[in-house]
């Protein structure tokens, strides 16, 4: 027997309807990239975004048609997002912070006709806009008064654009299986791939990012997501936010302490969501001036592991409930979320903090499991550590234009290239990226694990352990640490503040001392540059 139900397709526009019929007064709150506080809601961005279809379509822009935007979280970038899915485009959000020539490849991979820029983003594309022979046109996300000269062939004025629409018009219609969004893997080694979403796939991982037990956003909240746009869906808020009515506050470009501070405060804040990098900025800041966050209730932290130290600060200096978050752009992004279960309320700080350094349990949609090498499933006992893979509907099956060919196993099963435990409870943690586990004389010592012990150390400001190679264990742990300003402590201070929190077997053999750390463009640690840099290291053990 078949249901009975209505046959309603999940498409993104129905998000951003919804939110203009039952939400429309609530508020939406940019700093712009001009400068200014800007407040629209969502009946406006609905008005706008329909606008902006029209003119997109005038452009050309139809089913399957690809449009970047390179752009910070503004009002402008949420309505652009909106009308390209809704005018059947399929969005590709570039990250700026990837190299020129990264740029040009996806751009040209992903055949982007048209690109909706922030004018702060303007001298990126004139630098390799001759090498980009499909972009047809540059829409400039500003008003006339803010056109900035450049040297960009055919640019428009968004603003106008939109000024010249009526903003009658019906979404174009489109199948829920249809692409409606492109966002690139980072690609440490060869060339990015493209994850390509769907109207489906988004309003899933929307439904299912924002659970309780998850980001919990409700009307009420006023919810920050400073995770950007431009890299992993800002974790699904611009879908998961107005289809619960949420007040959303977008950061533009500033990010640091002072201007986050300012907008948690300011707007009243309730929920947020970033990587820890932005939290060490904001939680140094509060250090120097003794601002508080009287608004502030819960704060999601992904992308990289928490270092203990920082969920200890929220929960107990300043009293916000840290939700640790795991995920990768292949999952849409989010896959799992630390959130207690049932029997957890009464045990001690230190017991829950065990807790919630771990990357939490799955949403529903996603499927977990660990296995061996041979691909054989590992215990659920927090101790036995193997492959981490996934399965579910937001999930990635192939990227786009089949690079890296079959990506499922026979049983439909994505290796998320991360090592990982689940215990007994389903909290799974990770311990490294495959590629970074430290091989000791044939087991294995996580990487992230050490490091963020080690910043728990007051002086040590950022540190990252890569293996290097030893004549007898086949690979050693070296602790690479950038010290926070003025302080000296030497290498045995650090080294005798790891002992006894880790096995002895996974000391690190030494500590090297640098000036920086480097980065990816989507703010992780570059181990392979690490490893290059201490290719010929001669550790004391050796
Ligand atoms: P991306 O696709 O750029 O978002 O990167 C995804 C990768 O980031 C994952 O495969 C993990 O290696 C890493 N990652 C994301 N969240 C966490 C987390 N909470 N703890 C540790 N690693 C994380």
């Amino acid at each position: 027997m078949r249901g009975l139900m209505q046959s309603w397709p999940l498409t993104v526009p129905s998000v951003i309807d919804h939110a203009a019929r039952w939400h429309g007064e609530r508020e939406m709150v940019t700093r712009t990239v001009e400068g200014a506080i800007h407040r629209t809601n969502y009946a406006e961005l609905h008005e706008r975004a329909r606008k902006l279809a029209q003119a997109l379509r005038r452009l050309g822009v139809g089913k399957g048609q690809v449009v970047g935007t390179l752009a910070w979280n503004t009002h402008r970038h949420f309505e652009a997002w909106y009308a390209i899915m809704g005018a059947g485009g399929v969005c590709h959000t570039l990250n700026p912070r990837l190299f020129a020539e990264q740029l040009v490849y996806i751009i040209n991979h992903a055949e982007d006709r048209i690109i909706l820029l922030d004018t702060s983003f303007v001298a990126i594309l004139e630098s390799i806009q001759t090498q980009l022979p499909n972009v047809a046109a540059y829409v400039l996300l500003t008003d006339r008064a803010h056109m900035p000269d450049t040297t960009l062939s055919n640019t428009l004025c968004y603003e106008e654009l939109i000024a010249a629409e009526d903003g009658n018009c019906d979404w174009t219609p489109v199948d829920e299986d249809d692409a409606c969004g492109l966002c690139y893997t980072s690609g440490t080694t060869g060339n990015p791939k493209g994850v390509v979403y769907s109207h489906r796939s988004n309003v899933i991982h929307g439904l299912a990012v924002n659970c309780a037990d998850g980001i919990g956003a409700r009307s009420v909240d006023n919810v920050l997501p400073i995770v950007p746009m431009f890299h992993a869906n800002a974790w699904g808020l611009v879908f998961a936010g107005p289809m619960a009515g949420c007040k959303l506050v977008m950061p533009g470009a500033r990010l640091d302490g002072e201007n986050v501070c300012e907008l948690l405060t300011g707007e009243r804040v309730s929920v947020t969501a970033a990587v820890p990098t932005v939290w060490m900025m904001l939680l140094q800041y509060l250090e120097k001036t003794g601002a508080t966050l009287p608004h502030l209730k819960r704060v999601i932290i992904g992308g990289s592991a928490v270092p203990r130290v920082m969920l200890e600060k929220f929960e107990r200096d300043y009293g916000v409930e840290v939700v640790h978050a795991w995920g990768m752009t292949e999952l849409s992004p989010v896959g799992t979320l630390a959130s207690f279960k049932s029997g957890m309320e009464n045990l001690s700080f230190d017991e829950r903090m065990d807790i919630k350094v771990k990357q939490g349990r799955p949403i529903y949609s996603v499927e977990m499991k660990v296995t061996d090498d041979a691909g054989v499933d590992l215990p659920h006992d927090g101790k036995a550590f193997g492959h981490l893979l996934v399965r579910g509907p937001a999930i990635a099956g192939a990227y786009l234009k089949g690079e890296g060919g079959q990506i499922l196993d026979e049983e439909g099963w994505f290796d998320t290239g991360d090592v990982a435990t689940i215990d007994e409870l389903g909290f799974m943690q990770i311990t490294d990226r495959a590629k970074d586990v430290i091989k000791s004389g044939g087991e294995w010592i996580s990487s992230i694990e050490i490091e963020n012990l080690a910043v728990g150390h007051p002086q040590v400001q950022e540190a990252a352990v890569i293996g290097v190679a030893h004549p007898k264990w086949d690979e050693r742990p070296l602790l690479i640490v950038v010290l926070a300003p003025g302080t000296t402590p030497t290498r045995e201070e650090i080294l005798a503040y790891l002992e006894g929190k880790i096995a002895k077997w996974w000391m690190p053999d030494d500590v090297a001392f640098v000036a920086e750390i480097p980065h990816t463009a989507t703010g992780k640690i570059q181990k392979l540059t690490l490893r290059k840099q201490f290719e010929t290291y001669k550790l004391p053990t050796a």
